[in-house]
């Protein structure tokens, strides 16, 4: 068979490895997708996403579903955790939706996830693979091919590494290492609105910071559930444990902070704790006919809520590119690299500032309201334009 009449392989079936595939399927572009998990899906937890993700939602004619699945929050509010003063108040209604053209969404993982595979289980040429866990794969020049754990093989004109931060084809192409943990961890967790008892406001993503830890917290699924977030230092950095001396570890962490904060804490799910971190950002993501998009090529803290968003925006732009380059795969995966590696790094680096700017204490923390307090509504969007404005795609 000719290399260009072998679908694209595409290893992950995320936010980004759907998104990618959508984007080639709907341009008729065979393309098969790899998950490992026994079925396709995402993790119950909640999301934001920037309006810079409904640049690509419109051009995958998506957005409409994705609206009536999300919600749209009144404001993204930083609390000081120790003294609960507003650190920053960003609003995203009205004004918000003027300035960047579109809203600010949160939305459960699980019905974005479910909104990307509908639209991709209607496009004949996408084929999705559950229970098919890449081990391995082999660039053969004109050709490539991956060996999945289950002993079955397959072959394809290029593969795309959207698997994530553990990237088993990022380890293979690059080989360098687990990601950087930050010496934080996190536990998430979701509960019914009705059984919330902290003392918070429920229409705004709200986020308290104070020395070494922080909360998030927001709704979801049009104010039926509460999604919250707790992160914070700790030198148990084991995903699964004693609950007890977890909850013991998140009260002694929590003793200065406000009644509210400890309300939340009091609610958390401890079951599980996931390491934070990510990588430092490079500038090239591909060898031969195989490259990397999304966590598996820049892996970034949680800080600007935009991990999946940039993986989003990669796998349109990767498939518009393909999809104008035809079968030359070194001029697509280049160019692909050059024009995202600044925006990703930046996410990435600024997360790093930002993950700080959360987390400071002592006079750093009193410089952080003085630096803030003064700001208005202009200055406040102004800092976040070069990501809400969203990225140049090439419509072609
Ligand atoms: C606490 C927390 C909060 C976050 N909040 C936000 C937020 O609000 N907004 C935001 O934009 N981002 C957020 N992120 C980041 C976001 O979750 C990730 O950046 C995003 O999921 C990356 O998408 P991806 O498609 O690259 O990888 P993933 O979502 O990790 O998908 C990779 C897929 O590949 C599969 N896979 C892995 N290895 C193999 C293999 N060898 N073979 C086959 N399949 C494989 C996995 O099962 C998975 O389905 C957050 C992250 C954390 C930890």
């Amino acid at each position: 068979m000719a290399a260009e009449q072998k679908p694209i392989l595409i290893v992950g079936g995320g936010f980004g490895g759907l998104a990618a595939a959508l984007a080639l399927g709907q341009r008729g572009i065979p393309v098969q997708v790899f998950e490992g998990a026994p079925e396709f899906g995402a993790i119950g937890y909640g999301i934001q996403f920037g309006p810079n993700i409904f640049h690509v939602f419109d051009r995958l004619g998506i957005s409409d579903e994705v609206k009536s699945v999300g919600d749209e929050p009144s404001a993204l509010l930083m609390l000081d955790a120790l003294n609960g003063d507003q650190v920053i108040r960003i609003p995203t209604g009205e004004s918000f939706r003027e300035r960047f053209n579109q809203q600010y969404l949160i939305v459960h993982r699980i019905d974005l996830h479910t909104v990307l595979l509908d639209a991709c289980k209607k496009i004949d040429a996408i084929k999705l693979e559950p229970e098919a866990m890449m081990t391995t794969y082999q660039d053969h020049g004109d050709h490539v091919s991956i060996e999945l754990e289950d002993g079955r093989s397959f072959t394809g004109s290029v593969l795309i590494g959207a698997d994530g931060i553990g990237s088993t084809t990022r380890a293979q192409m690059i080989g360098d290492g687990d990601p950087l943990p930050n010496g934080y961890v996190a536990h998430r967790t979701i509960v019914p609105m009705e059984t919330v008892t902290a003392d918070v406001p429920r229409d705004v993503v709200v986020l308290w910071g104070g020395p070494g830890f922080h909360i998030v917290h927001y709704p979801l699924r049009h104010g039926t559930l509460f999604n919250i977030v707790a992160v914070f230092r700790s030198d148990n950095q084991a995903a699964r444990g004693d609950v007890e001396a977890y909850r013991a570890e998140l009260h002694e962490t929590h003793k200065a902070t406000q009644p509210e904060a400890k309300a939340l804490i009091d609610m958390m799910d401890l079951e599980r704790r996931f390491v934070v971190g990510d990588r430092d950002p490079i500038r090239h993501w591909h060898q031969g006919r195989v490259g990397l998009l999304g966590d598996a090529a820049h892996p970034t803290l949680q800080s600007l809520a935009q991990g999946a968003g940039m993986a989003i925006e990669d796998g349109l732009h990767l498939a518009n590119l393909i999809h104008a380059n035809g079968d030359d795969y070194e001029t697509t995966f280049t160019q692909f690299a050059k024009d995202r590696y600044l925006r990703t790094a930046r996410v990435t680096l600024e997360s790093r500032y930002i993950w700080d700017f959360y987390h400071c204490d002592g006079i750093e923390r009193e410089v952080r309201y003085q630096m803030y307090k003064d700001q208005n509504e202009a200055d406040r969007f102004q800092c976040v334009s070069w990501l809400y404005d969203g990225f140049g795609f090439i419509d072609r």
